[in-house]
């Protein structure tokens, strides 16, 4: 009996993605399937560009489709297994109806429970990590207070551009990055009280010509201040991330922020542990700060971990010098960036396919 493409499928059945638990066809991930003589190929949208499952999913396919020609007694030479990938929205009907952003997939706030932990240096290699993978991605800048977008992703010397009431996002390292450090004198800002603040960042936000996006990552003020209030009434969010350096007081803080972010009803996609150890020349890892603190404050409040970035002159010096791309010149720097941005873009999908997406009804007192 020939191999028909309801064999494939019948194969495709019993493949399931590892992190959404669910068969490739039930989750409408098979685009097309066929057959040339003893040759099978396979198109598969993922979730995300950044799936770090791939290997794993590829090899289960081919293990399948190769089981599956063997029973039907036309055993294949080869199986060529392709990908592709469309970011799924949400929940259409809530984001096209709530959204100012209706073509913007995924909303995520990075936040801390203090400053100084790392948070805009995580936002913007997620950000450019994400683009890196295929993603469509976006930055905005919501540390009103203390935006360090300018300097971080290398904006000094590009002018602003608006047209009309619409802001222009500056195209750089493979994203759109909006920030109120191009826009107002940062100075002033400083002294900017919660109206001010509120009617500067939804200006931000909403006033930007986004285009298309997967993911809008927004990096917020440190703390639990007035923005995050903002943002979670302004936008359907799809999650938070916590930036927390290891210290048992850091995590304390950053226990307030995960809190914070709760209360307001958005779901914490992970935590990260940024300055989580130090790569000597010598090669020695030390673990100055107690490696490994976020990842266990994670665990106590079931929360995913999403990983670690060690302490890096590099990571440092790219910030200054507005090139984060040049932190994938440092293998162990872009591998750990990498296993974030993958294990972030995952917990999405999974959040997404999940319907644990939902927008916060806020009653504030
Ligand atoms: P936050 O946004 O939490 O205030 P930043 O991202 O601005 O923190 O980081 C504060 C400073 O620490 C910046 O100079 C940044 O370059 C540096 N930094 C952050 N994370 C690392 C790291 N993992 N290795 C080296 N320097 C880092």
């Amino acid at each position: 009996m020939p191999l028909t493409s309801q064999h494939l499928h019948a194969a495709l059945r019993t493949v399931q993605d590892p992190d959404l638990h669910k068969d490739l066809v039930t989750l409408n991930m098979v685009k097309d399937v066929a057959i040339d003589g003893d040759a099978v190929s396979v198109t598969i949208e993922l979730t995300t560009p950044a799936c770090p499952m791939k290997d794993k999913i590829r090899s289960d396919i081919e293990q399948a489709i190769r089981a599956k020609a063997d029973e039907v007694g036309e055993p294949l030479s080869t199986i060529n297994v392709e990908f592709t990938a469309d970011v799924r929205k949400p929940n259409q009907k809530l984001q096209d109806r709530d959204s100012p952003l209706p073509n913007v997939k995924h909303v995520i706030a990075v936040g801390a429970g203090k400053g100084g932990v790392g948070k805009s240096t995580i936002s913007v290699n997620l950000a450019v990590g994400l683009a890196k993978h295929g993603a469509k991605v976006g930055i905005l800048d919501g540390d009103i207070y203390g935006p360090s977008l300018p300097t971080m992703l290398g904006l000094d010397d590009l002018p602003p551009v608006a047209k009309e009431n619409t802001l222009m996002p500056f195209p750089v390292h493979g994203v759109k990055a909006i920030t109120l450090g191009k826009l107002v004198d940062p100075e002033k800002a400083l002294v900017w009280r919660g109206p001010m603040a509120h009617g500067a960042f939804k200006q931000l936000a909403t006033q930007t010509d986004w285009g298309d996006l997967d993911y809008l990552i927004v990096d917020l003020p440190p703390g639990t201040g007035d923005v995050p209030l903002t943002l979670a009434q302004l936008l359907p969010l799809s999650g938070a991330v916590v930036v927390c350096t290891p210290q048992k007081v850091a995590q304390d803080d950053a226990r307030r922020a995960v809190r914070m972010f709760q209360q307001l009803g958005i779901n914490v996609l992970g935590v990260v542990e940024n300055m989580s150890y130090f790569v000597g020349d010598d090669g020695k890892q030390y673990d100055i700060f107690g490696r490994g603190g976020a990842e266990q404050m994670a665990a106590n409040m079931n929360l995913p971990y999403l990983g670690a970035i060690p302490i890096h002159m590099q990571l440092r010096d790219n910030s200054d010098r507005g090139t984060p791309l040049e932190n994938w010149d440092v293998e162990q720097l872009g591998n750990e960036l990498d296993s974030l941005c993958q294990n972030l873009a995952s917990q999405i999908s999974i959040a997404t396919m999940s319907g644990q997406f939902v927008q916060p009804t806020l009653s504030v007192s």
